[in-house]
Protein backbone atom coordinates (compact mmCIF):
# COMPACT_ATOMS: atom_id res chain seq x y z
CA UNK A 1 0.00 0.00 0.00
CA UNK A 2 3.27 2.54 0.25
CA UNK A 3 3.09 5.10 -2.81
CA UNK A 4 5.76 6.66 -4.45
CA UNK A 5 5.35 10.55 -4.99
CA UNK A 6 7.25 12.80 -7.74
CA UNK A 7 7.50 16.54 -7.41
CA UNK A 8 8.57 17.77 -11.46
CA UNK A 9 9.55 21.23 -11.54
CA UNK A 10 7.44 22.62 -8.77
CA UNK A 11 7.51 26.43 -7.90
CA UNK A 12 5.43 28.78 -6.25
CA UNK A 13 5.09 32.34 -6.46
CA UNK A 14 3.46 34.49 -3.52
CA UNK A 15 3.70 38.33 -3.66
CA UNK A 16 5.56 39.56 -0.44
CA UNK A 17 5.78 43.41 0.51
CA UNK A 18 4.28 44.21 -3.23
CA UNK A 19 7.02 41.91 -4.81
CA UNK A 20 6.56 38.79 -6.34
CA UNK A 21 9.28 36.23 -5.35
CA UNK A 22 9.48 32.29 -5.15
CA UNK A 23 8.64 30.57 -1.73
CA UNK A 24 9.38 27.56 -4.21
CA UNK A 25 11.69 27.45 -6.84
CA UNK A 26 11.61 24.68 -9.33
CA UNK A 27 11.87 21.46 -6.97
CA UNK A 28 12.12 18.09 -8.39
CA UNK A 29 11.72 14.87 -6.31
CA UNK A 30 11.26 11.19 -6.43
CA UNK A 31 10.27 10.05 -2.91
CA UNK A 32 10.63 5.97 -3.00
CA UNK A 33 7.33 3.64 -1.70
CA UNK A 34 8.03 3.16 1.90
CA UNK A 35 10.61 6.16 2.24
CA UNK A 36 10.76 8.18 5.25
CA UNK A 37 11.83 11.91 3.77
CA UNK A 38 12.61 15.27 5.82
CA UNK A 39 12.64 18.40 4.16
CA UNK A 40 14.82 20.66 6.10
CA UNK A 41 15.96 24.00 6.51
CA UNK A 42 16.27 26.97 8.46
CA UNK A 43 12.55 28.85 9.09
CA UNK A 44 11.23 30.59 5.67
CA UNK A 45 13.18 28.24 3.07
CA UNK A 46 9.82 26.75 1.79
CA UNK A 47 8.96 23.78 3.92
CA UNK A 48 5.73 23.73 4.49
CA UNK A 49 4.68 25.59 1.17
CA UNK A 50 5.76 22.72 -0.49
CA UNK A 51 4.30 20.00 1.90
CA UNK A 52 0.97 22.40 1.83
CA UNK A 53 1.50 22.05 -2.08
CA UNK A 54 1.78 18.10 -1.89
CA UNK A 55 -1.53 17.55 0.73
CA UNK A 56 -3.38 19.89 -1.97
CA UNK A 57 -3.89 22.56 0.32
CA UNK A 58 -1.77 24.88 -1.73
CA UNK A 59 -1.56 24.71 -5.71
CA UNK A 60 1.73 24.87 -7.27
CA UNK A 61 2.33 27.90 -9.51
CA UNK A 62 3.78 25.56 -12.17
CA UNK A 63 4.95 22.21 -11.79
CA UNK A 64 3.65 18.60 -11.67
CA UNK A 65 2.93 16.42 -8.60
CA UNK A 66 2.29 12.61 -9.11
CA UNK A 67 1.57 9.45 -6.80
CA UNK A 68 2.61 6.59 -8.28
CA UNK A 69 2.86 7.88 -11.34
CA UNK A 70 -0.52 9.44 -11.49
CA UNK A 71 -1.12 13.35 -11.92
CA UNK A 72 -2.86 14.50 -9.02
CA UNK A 73 -1.84 18.48 -9.45
CA UNK A 74 -5.07 19.46 -9.79
CA UNK A 75 -6.94 16.58 -7.39
CA UNK A 76 -8.86 18.30 -4.23
CA UNK A 77 -6.83 17.45 -0.65
CA UNK A 78 -9.60 15.49 0.29
CA UNK A 79 -9.74 12.43 -2.78
CA UNK A 80 -5.81 12.25 -2.59
CA UNK A 81 -6.18 9.99 0.02
CA UNK A 82 -3.33 11.78 2.39
CA UNK A 83 -2.55 11.94 6.08
CA UNK A 84 -1.57 15.83 7.89
CA UNK A 85 -0.25 15.42 11.37
CA UNK A 86 0.42 19.41 12.05
CA UNK A 87 2.08 21.11 14.70
CA UNK A 88 -0.94 22.29 16.48
CA UNK A 89 -3.01 18.76 16.42
CA UNK A 90 -6.09 20.43 17.98
CA UNK A 91 -8.11 17.38 19.23
CA UNK A 92 -11.82 17.72 19.81
CA UNK A 93 -12.29 18.58 23.69
CA UNK A 94 -15.53 17.16 24.43
CA UNK A 95 -14.98 13.87 23.44
CA UNK A 96 -13.06 10.59 24.34
CA UNK A 97 -10.25 9.53 22.81
CA UNK A 98 -11.81 6.56 21.27
CA UNK A 99 -14.44 9.05 19.42
CA UNK A 100 -11.48 11.75 18.44
CA UNK A 101 -9.78 8.78 16.68
CA UNK A 102 -13.30 7.17 15.07
CA UNK A 103 -14.50 10.55 14.19
CA UNK A 104 -12.23 10.41 10.38
CA UNK A 105 -14.19 7.04 9.68
CA UNK A 106 -17.70 7.75 10.98
CA UNK A 107 -17.37 11.01 8.56
CA UNK A 108 -16.53 8.10 6.38
CA UNK A 109 -19.65 6.37 7.18
CA UNK A 110 -17.50 3.46 8.82
CA UNK A 111 -19.61 2.73 12.73
CA UNK A 112 -19.74 -0.73 14.20
CA UNK A 113 -17.27 -3.15 15.19
CA UNK A 114 -15.16 -3.57 11.87
CA UNK A 115 -14.71 0.71 12.94
CA UNK A 116 -14.63 -0.11 16.43
CA UNK A 117 -11.33 -2.57 15.66
CA UNK A 118 -9.95 -0.06 13.43
CA UNK A 119 -9.72 2.84 16.74
CA UNK A 120 -8.33 -0.10 18.88
CA UNK A 121 -5.48 -1.08 16.34
CA UNK A 122 -4.47 2.46 16.01
CA UNK A 123 -4.71 3.21 19.61
CA UNK A 124 -2.67 0.24 20.12
CA UNK A 125 -0.02 1.07 17.45
CA UNK A 126 0.63 4.64 19.66
CA UNK A 127 0.62 2.52 23.04
CA UNK A 128 -2.58 4.79 24.21
CA UNK A 129 -4.92 1.17 24.37
CA UNK A 130 -6.09 2.21 28.30
CA UNK A 131 -6.46 5.73 27.70
CA UNK A 132 -9.57 5.49 25.33
CA UNK A 133 -12.24 6.62 27.92
CA UNK A 134 -10.08 9.54 28.63
CA UNK A 135 -10.89 13.24 27.34
CA UNK A 136 -7.91 15.27 25.68
CA UNK A 137 -7.34 17.09 28.55
CA UNK A 138 -6.51 14.36 31.03
CA UNK A 139 -3.61 13.69 28.75
CA UNK A 140 -0.09 14.71 28.51
CA UNK A 141 1.28 16.55 25.82
CA UNK A 142 2.86 13.60 24.05
CA UNK A 143 -0.11 11.64 24.36
CA UNK A 144 -2.40 13.95 23.08
CA UNK A 145 -0.11 14.16 19.92
CA UNK A 146 -0.18 9.70 19.66
CA UNK A 147 -3.85 10.25 19.29
CA UNK A 148 -2.97 13.32 16.71
CA UNK A 149 -1.60 10.62 14.85
CA UNK A 150 -3.80 7.60 15.46
CA UNK A 151 -6.49 9.91 14.19
CA UNK A 152 -4.61 9.94 11.28
CA UNK A 153 -3.39 6.48 10.92
CA UNK A 154 -6.77 4.98 11.32
CA UNK A 155 -7.94 6.17 7.78
CA UNK A 156 -5.07 4.03 6.39
CA UNK A 157 -3.67 7.39 4.49
CA UNK A 158 -1.30 5.86 1.16
CA UNK A 159 1.49 9.26 2.64
CA UNK A 160 1.83 10.74 5.67
CA UNK A 161 2.20 14.39 5.80
CA UNK A 162 4.30 16.05 9.02
CA UNK A 163 4.74 19.28 9.76
CA UNK A 164 7.00 20.14 12.72
CA UNK A 165 4.92 17.41 14.76
CA UNK A 166 7.00 17.67 17.73
CA UNK A 167 7.71 21.42 18.22
CA UNK A 168 5.38 21.70 20.99
CA UNK A 169 6.57 18.98 23.25
CA UNK A 170 9.26 19.01 25.84
CA UNK A 171 12.82 18.39 25.18
CA UNK A 172 12.66 14.50 26.65
CA UNK A 173 9.33 14.04 25.26
CA UNK A 174 10.61 15.42 21.84
CA UNK A 175 13.42 11.98 21.79
CA UNK A 176 11.04 9.36 22.62
CA UNK A 177 8.46 10.22 20.25
CA UNK A 178 11.11 10.83 17.33
CA UNK A 179 11.34 6.91 17.83
CA UNK A 180 8.14 6.07 17.94
CA UNK A 181 6.96 7.96 14.48
CA UNK A 182 9.92 6.41 13.10
CA UNK A 183 8.75 2.80 14.83
CA UNK A 184 4.71 3.16 13.45
CA UNK A 185 6.05 4.36 10.14
CA UNK A 186 8.51 1.39 9.61
CA UNK A 187 5.59 -1.13 11.04
CA UNK A 188 2.82 0.17 8.54
CA UNK A 189 5.52 0.77 5.76
CA UNK A 190 4.21 4.14 4.98
CA UNK A 191 5.70 6.59 2.21
CA UNK A 192 6.13 9.44 4.95
CA UNK A 193 7.43 13.32 4.66
CA UNK A 194 8.30 15.21 7.08
CA UNK A 195 8.85 19.01 7.77
CA UNK A 196 11.68 20.17 10.51
CA UNK A 197 13.89 22.41 11.05
CA UNK A 198 15.88 20.58 13.59
CA UNK A 199 18.73 18.70 12.21
CA UNK A 200 18.75 16.40 14.92
CA UNK A 201 15.68 15.53 14.65
CA UNK A 202 16.13 15.25 10.63
CA UNK A 203 19.55 13.07 11.23
CA UNK A 204 18.08 10.55 13.60
CA UNK A 205 14.87 10.02 12.11
CA UNK A 206 14.92 9.90 8.26
CA UNK A 207 16.03 7.75 5.46
CA UNK A 208 17.11 10.55 3.04
CA UNK A 209 16.92 14.55 3.73
CA UNK A 210 16.45 17.42 1.54
CA UNK A 211 18.02 20.31 2.43
CA UNK A 212 16.30 23.59 1.26
CA UNK A 213 17.65 26.81 1.04
CA UNK A 214 15.70 30.03 0.14
CA UNK A 215 13.23 28.29 -1.85
CA UNK A 216 15.95 25.46 -3.44
CA UNK A 217 17.15 22.24 -2.95
CA UNK A 218 20.32 22.35 -1.90
CA UNK A 219 21.68 18.91 -1.38
CA UNK A 220 19.46 15.37 -0.99
CA UNK A 221 20.72 12.67 0.84
CA UNK A 222 21.18 9.77 3.47
CA UNK A 223 22.03 11.70 6.73
CA UNK A 224 25.59 10.57 6.47
CA UNK A 225 26.13 11.42 3.40
CA UNK A 226 24.78 14.83 4.04
CA UNK A 227 27.33 15.24 7.05
CA UNK A 228 29.95 13.30 5.18
CA UNK A 229 29.53 14.87 1.69
CA UNK A 230 27.89 18.65 2.07
CA UNK A 231 27.50 19.83 -1.10
CA UNK A 232 27.74 23.87 -0.38
CA UNK A 233 29.08 25.71 3.05
CA UNK A 234 24.74 26.48 3.92
CA UNK A 235 24.63 22.48 4.19
CA UNK A 236 27.94 22.26 6.26
CA UNK A 237 26.97 24.75 8.35
CA UNK A 238 23.32 23.42 8.87
CA UNK A 239 23.89 20.02 9.01
CA UNK A 240 25.91 19.48 12.80
CA UNK A 241 28.61 21.85 13.77
CA UNK A 242 31.42 22.80 11.33
CA UNK A 243 34.61 24.84 10.48
CA UNK A 244 34.31 26.17 7.48
CA UNK A 245 38.70 27.28 7.03
CA UNK A 246 38.67 29.59 3.81
CA UNK A 247 41.70 28.93 1.70
CA UNK A 248 43.05 27.32 -1.68
CA UNK A 249 43.15 24.25 -3.53
CA UNK A 250 46.95 23.68 -4.28
CA UNK A 251 46.74 20.38 -5.92
CA UNK A 252 44.80 17.17 -6.60
CA UNK A 253 47.24 13.93 -6.09
CA UNK A 254 46.92 10.73 -8.21
CA UNK A 255 44.80 9.28 -5.43
CA UNK A 256 42.13 11.91 -5.68
CA UNK A 257 43.89 13.80 -2.23
CA UNK A 258 43.13 17.34 -2.46
CA UNK A 259 46.06 19.78 -0.69
CA UNK A 260 44.58 23.20 0.70
CA UNK A 261 46.93 25.73 0.95
CA UNK A 262 45.99 28.49 4.04
CA UNK A 263 48.76 31.15 3.63
CA UNK A 264 52.20 29.17 4.10
CA UNK A 265 50.27 25.48 5.65
CA UNK A 266 49.21 22.46 2.97
CA UNK A 267 46.98 20.43 4.85
CA UNK A 268 45.56 17.21 2.76
CA UNK A 269 41.88 16.40 2.81
CA UNK A 270 39.00 14.43 1.23
CA UNK A 271 37.35 16.06 -2.34
CA UNK A 272 34.33 16.61 -1.54
CA UNK A 273 32.08 14.65 -4.42
CA UNK A 274 28.73 16.61 -5.10
CA UNK A 275 30.40 20.24 -5.67
CA UNK A 276 34.19 20.08 -6.22
CA UNK A 277 36.28 23.60 -6.36
CA UNK A 278 38.87 23.43 -9.03
CA UNK A 279 42.98 23.39 -8.84
CA UNK A 280 43.96 27.10 -7.96
CA UNK A 281 40.75 28.14 -6.71
CA UNK A 282 39.48 29.79 -3.40
CA UNK A 283 37.45 27.28 -1.49
CA UNK A 284 36.71 26.26 1.92
CA UNK A 285 37.63 23.12 3.83
CA UNK A 286 35.11 21.66 6.43
CA UNK A 287 35.85 20.12 9.35
CA UNK A 288 34.06 19.18 11.86
CA UNK A 289 34.98 20.28 15.35
CA UNK A 290 35.55 16.46 16.88
CA UNK A 291 38.13 15.97 14.49
CA UNK A 292 40.40 18.46 15.42
CA UNK A 293 43.24 17.11 17.66
CA UNK A 294 45.95 19.26 19.14
CA UNK A 295 49.59 18.44 19.15
CA UNK A 296 49.93 16.23 16.36
CA UNK A 297 51.95 17.40 13.63
CA UNK A 298 51.26 15.50 10.79
CA UNK A 299 48.41 17.54 8.70
CA UNK A 300 48.72 20.30 11.17
CA UNK A 301 47.83 24.00 11.10
CA UNK A 302 49.51 26.44 14.03
CA UNK A 303 46.05 27.86 16.38
CA UNK A 304 46.14 30.35 18.79
CA UNK A 305 43.77 29.09 21.56
CA UNK A 306 41.28 32.09 22.35
CA UNK A 307 39.24 30.51 24.26
CA UNK A 308 38.03 27.17 26.45
CA UNK A 309 35.12 26.31 27.73
CA UNK A 310 34.76 23.40 29.97
CA UNK A 311 31.44 21.33 29.34
CA UNK A 312 31.63 18.09 31.37
CA UNK A 313 32.29 15.47 29.09
CA UNK A 314 34.29 17.64 26.29
CA UNK A 315 36.40 20.93 26.31
CA UNK A 316 35.72 23.20 23.67
CA UNK A 317 38.83 25.46 22.26
CA UNK A 318 38.16 28.63 20.25
CA UNK A 319 41.38 28.92 18.17
CA UNK A 320 41.91 31.02 15.32
CA UNK A 321 44.69 30.50 12.95
CA UNK A 322 47.78 32.04 14.29
CA UNK A 323 48.71 35.68 12.59
CA UNK A 324 45.59 35.34 10.63
CA UNK A 325 42.62 38.23 10.43
CA UNK A 326 40.09 35.76 10.88
CA UNK A 327 36.99 36.86 12.06
CA UNK A 328 35.15 34.23 13.91
CA UNK A 329 37.29 31.48 15.68
CA UNK A 330 36.95 28.03 14.81
CA UNK A 331 35.61 25.42 17.66
CA UNK A 332 37.52 22.19 18.39
CA UNK A 333 35.76 20.09 20.47
CA UNK A 334 38.12 17.86 22.70
CA UNK A 335 37.00 14.32 24.98
CA UNK A 336 37.44 15.19 28.73
CA UNK A 337 39.01 12.10 29.97
CA UNK A 338 41.14 11.50 33.23
CA UNK A 339 44.13 12.11 32.88
CA UNK A 340 43.15 15.27 29.51
CA UNK A 341 46.03 17.28 29.59
CA UNK A 342 44.40 21.36 29.69
CA UNK A 343 45.40 23.54 27.76
CA UNK A 344 45.52 27.42 28.13
CA UNK A 345 44.04 30.21 26.17
CA UNK A 346 46.92 32.59 24.24
CA UNK A 347 48.70 29.06 23.73
CA UNK A 348 50.09 28.56 20.30
CA UNK A 349 49.58 24.81 19.10
CA UNK A 350 49.87 22.30 16.59
CA UNK A 351 46.00 21.38 15.27
CA UNK A 352 45.76 18.10 13.36
CA UNK A 353 43.07 16.04 11.42
CA UNK A 354 42.85 12.83 10.02
CA UNK A 355 43.00 13.51 6.03
CA UNK A 356 39.31 11.31 5.82
CA UNK A 357 38.13 13.58 8.18
CA UNK A 358 38.33 17.27 5.97
CA UNK A 359 36.67 17.48 3.02
CA UNK A 360 37.37 19.95 0.34
CA UNK A 361 33.78 22.04 -1.08
CA UNK A 362 33.56 25.29 -3.26
CA UNK A 363 33.53 28.53 -1.10
P1 LIG B 1 8.81 27.81 8.85
O1 LIG B 1 9.74 26.75 9.38
O2 LIG B 1 9.00 29.14 9.50
O3 LIG B 1 7.39 27.37 8.75
P2 LIG B 1 9.09 27.23 6.04
O4 LIG B 1 10.39 26.78 5.52
O5 LIG B 1 8.05 26.20 6.25
O6 LIG B 1 9.31 28.08 7.34
P3 LIG B 1 7.15 28.48 4.32
O7 LIG B 1 6.07 28.54 5.34
O8 LIG B 1 7.04 27.48 3.24
O9 LIG B 1 8.58 28.33 5.02
O10 LIG B 1 7.28 29.93 3.67
C1 LIG B 1 8.22 30.23 2.64
C2 LIG B 1 8.13 31.71 2.33
O11 LIG B 1 6.87 32.00 1.72
C3 LIG B 1 8.22 32.61 3.55
O12 LIG B 1 8.97 33.74 3.20
C4 LIG B 1 6.77 32.99 3.84
O13 LIG B 1 6.69 34.26 4.45
C5 LIG B 1 6.17 33.01 2.45
N1 LIG B 1 4.74 32.65 2.43
C6 LIG B 1 4.18 31.52 2.88
N2 LIG B 1 2.85 31.52 2.67
C7 LIG B 1 2.56 32.71 2.07
C8 LIG B 1 1.35 33.31 1.59
N3 LIG B 1 0.18 32.68 1.70
N4 LIG B 1 1.45 34.55 1.04
C9 LIG B 1 2.64 35.18 0.92
N5 LIG B 1 3.79 34.66 1.35
C10 LIG B 1 3.77 33.45 1.92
Amino acid sequence: MSVSLTLKNISRRYVKDNEEFMAVNNINLEVNPGEFLTFLGPSGCGKTTTLRMIAGFETPTSGQILMDGVDITNVPANERGLGFVFQNYALFPHMKIFDNVAYGLKIRGETGEAAAKKVRDALAMVGLTKAERRYPNQLSGGEQQRVALARVLVLRPKLLLMDEPLSNLDAKLRLHMRTEIRRIQKELGITCLYVTHDQKEALTMSDRIMVMNRGHIDQLGTPMKLYEDPATPFVADFIGQANLIRGRLDHIDGDGWGYFAINDTILKARMGQQNPPAVGEEALLVVRPENLHIGETDNAIRMRIVNRLFEGDRIDYHVMIDNSSQEKPFSMSVPFLPGTEIVDTDTVVNVAFHPQAGVIIKG
